[in-house]
């Protein structure tokens, strides 16, 4: 816990960023988990997955956007991803996930709302290219008015995709307002680090409050996306959606990119849904260190696949 605490807080260094950017370690750590640099490679990498029988949802790198005309660039970003994918006759099979701080949600004063315009016009081309969007949720401070954003454009977007994380004490509740018949929901443990009175900060904790989060959800009758690597949790999923009659199209797992791919394989082989979360660009560092801090194993593996070399 205090490793992940300290490699979450390294995750907004920016002196340690540079420096951590130039050893080859992070390399081989970067090659794993991210498409590349620029938007052709994630569009790749969602090819190869759809070869494969497997769904992705693209997202762009970068968070906290520090001014409007960043957070249009950010979204002018995922428009031309959006036309690539619709050029690329891979809709349904990619979608986009957004950070809503990364196109103007963190901005103050009028940031909620342009988040909110920013997010519309990626669900208004989505929607025409013949696919979806999911708003991904990030540090807790943020949850309240990413769920307001996405309760309103869902009047609009239906199939607009929103995220609650177990870690939170709050998400109990959350699943109960936001499971609407039909609403894609994505449930994942979450990757930021709660406060003592906010958050579960045990381990089985937070594991408890995801089976019974993923209980409610498939329960209900919104479409669970379970985000998770853990086996037993991914059991567990199977689990629910046998004994609530679900068919392999009612809901999906979900794992990111690089992480236990002959798993995503296996669950696919077996005529589940599973939709491989594909991250692209150049600011990977604050992506890269929650995965390490979620997983030390994760640059254990690096390390060694550069010592092979
Ligand atoms: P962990 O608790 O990390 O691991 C449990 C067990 O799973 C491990 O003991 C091991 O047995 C196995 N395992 C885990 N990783 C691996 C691996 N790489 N290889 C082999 N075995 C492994 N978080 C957010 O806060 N907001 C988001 O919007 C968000 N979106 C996500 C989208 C997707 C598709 C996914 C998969 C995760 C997302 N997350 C998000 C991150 C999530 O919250 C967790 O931090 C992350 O998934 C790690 O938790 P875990 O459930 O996979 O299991």
């Amino acid at each position: 816990m205090v490793l992940r605490r300290a490699l979450i807080a390294a995750s907004q260094n920016e002196r340690l960023r540079s420096l951590v950017a130039r050893t080859p370690v992070t390399r081989g750590v970067v090659n794993r988990f991210v498409a590349g640099e620029g938007a052709h490679d994630a569009v790749r990498a969602a090819a190869g997955l759809a070869d494969v029988g497997v769904y992705s949802t693209i997202d762009h790198l970068g968070e906290h956007t520090v001014d409007p005309a960043q957070a249009g660039q950010v979204t002018r970003e995922y428009l031309r991803l959006l036309e690539r994918l619709d050029g690329a006759g891979l809709a349904p099979w990619a979608e986009v996930s957004v950070k809503p701080t990364a196109v103007g949600l963190a901005l103050g004063g009028e940031g909620e709302s342009l988040a909110a315009e920013n997010i519309a016009r990626l669900c208004a081309s989505a929607s025409a290219a013949g696919t979806t969007v999911t708003v991904d949720m990030e540090d807790e401070v943020w949850v309240p008015a990413t769920l307001r954003v996405v309760t309103v454009l869902r009047r609009e977007y239906p199939w607009l995709g929103c995220v609650l994380q177990s870690y939170l004490r709050r998400t109990e509740g959350d699943v109960a307002a936001m499971a609407a018949p039909g609403a894609r929901i994505r449930l994942c443990k979450g990757a930021y680090a709660p406060s003592a009175g906010t958050g579960y900060l045990g381990r089985h904790e937070v594991d408890r409050a995801f089976v019974r989060s993923l209980r409610h959800l498939f329960e209900s009758g919104a479409y669970p996306m379970v985000a998770t690597h853990d086996p037993r949790l991914i059991a567990i999923a199977g689990t629910l959606a046998r004994s609530n009659g679900r068919g392999h199209a009612d809901f999906e797992y979900q794992m990111v990119f690089g992480a236990r791919p002959a798993e995503q394989r296996r669950l696919a082989g077996l005529g589940a849904r599973v939709r491989v979360y594909v991250p692209y660009g150049r600011e990977w560092y604050g992506y890269l260190t929650r995965r390490i801090a979620e997983r030390p194993a994760n640059l254990a593996f690096a390390a060694r696949a550069v010592a092979s070399r």
